[in-house]
């Protein structure tokens, strides 16, 4: 064992400790690794479970500790990833080893989690704090989810969802999604959305709440970004449990995302790609 798997072995077990999710409704929870959120989706020791996203890696085992604690040693249903950035699929294959589940995401994701496509590069120009947080958990390996990863079916329609609607909101990435539960209008947005202000390093660590367009630097197509910002405020969400940054609800969450939805390019596209449109 060299000193760096060492260091990153005595890391890992003096964090699982303290590795718990943070419940936002009875069913569900979400734990931050670092910078970037997983999702727990089912109340606490439900049998039915589902993990959506998986953090950057080197959380696996973090990951692990914060659903046994919520839900013993039941695996997950599956895991469902709202698009294939490494701050999202980082511990998707240490977990999905573990579990042994399927990793379901959108079709047009696909090729980027099987090692086929890469990412177009970020947009070093607007750089900052998440960017610069991120950078030391920039992959050196494609990722390839080959063994696990299944496509997202074409209705949307996913078994262990049953609540669940599967809202494709690209922009992001070609093959990003939402998803958007109609009972009491719950949103899981990736980042197609966030609550913290990406340019900032203050920002992400203090997680001061406020709605943001999605990372600029990694986002690659801002006309549809912008789109898929109005078509989540127009289902009015009653609580956003994002990406990146804490969950917002009700007033705060819907002033903040119509003025979002209203003033996206003001907002959320960085000033020199305004004028490209
Ligand atoms: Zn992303
Ligand atoms: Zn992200």
């Amino acid at each position: 064992m060299d000193q760096f798997e060492h260091h990153e072995e005595t890391n890992e077990n003096w964090h699982m400790a303290h590795a718990e999710a943070e419940q936002v409704l009875d069913d569900v929870a979400f734990y931050r690794t670092l910078i970037a959120n997983v999702i727990f989706l089912g109340k606490e020791g439900a049998e039915d479970w589902v993990l959506v996203d998986c953090g950057i890696g080197h959380y696996s085992k973090r990951i692990m500790e914060a659903a046994e604690k919520r839900y013993g040693g039941q695996p997950p249903q599956a895991i469902i990833l709202t698009h294939g950035h490494f701050d999202h699929v980082g511990s998707a294959k240490k977990l999905a080893d573990h579990w042994r589940v399927p990793i379901y995401i959108h079709p047009m994701e696909m090729d980027y989690v099987t090692g086929k496509r890469d990412y177009p590069v970020g947009d070093a120009t607007v750089g900052g704090g998440l960017f610069a947080i991120m950078s030391p958990f920039f992959p050196t390996d494609p990722v390839d989810l080959s063994k696990y990863i299944h496509p997202i079916p074409n209705d949307g329609n996913l078994p262990f969802l049953k609540e669940w609607r599967v809202i494709h909101t690209p922009g992001h990435t070609p093959g990003h999604i939402s998803l958007f539960r109609d009972k009491d209008r719950t949103l899981i947005t990736g980042d197609a959305f966030i609550t913290v202000k990406q340019e900032s390093s203050l920002a992400v660590f203090i997680q001061h709440q406020h709605v943001h367009g999605p990372p600029a630097y990694f986002t690659h197509n801002w006309n549809e970004a912008e789109k898929s910002v109005q078509k989540l405020a127009k289902l009015n969400p009653a609580v956003a449990v994002t990406g990146h940054g804490l969950p917002m609800e009700d007033e705060l969450l819907a002033n903040q995302l119509n003025d979002l939805a209203a003033n996206f390019k003001e907002l959320a596209v960085p000033k020199h790609k305004n004028k490209e449109h």
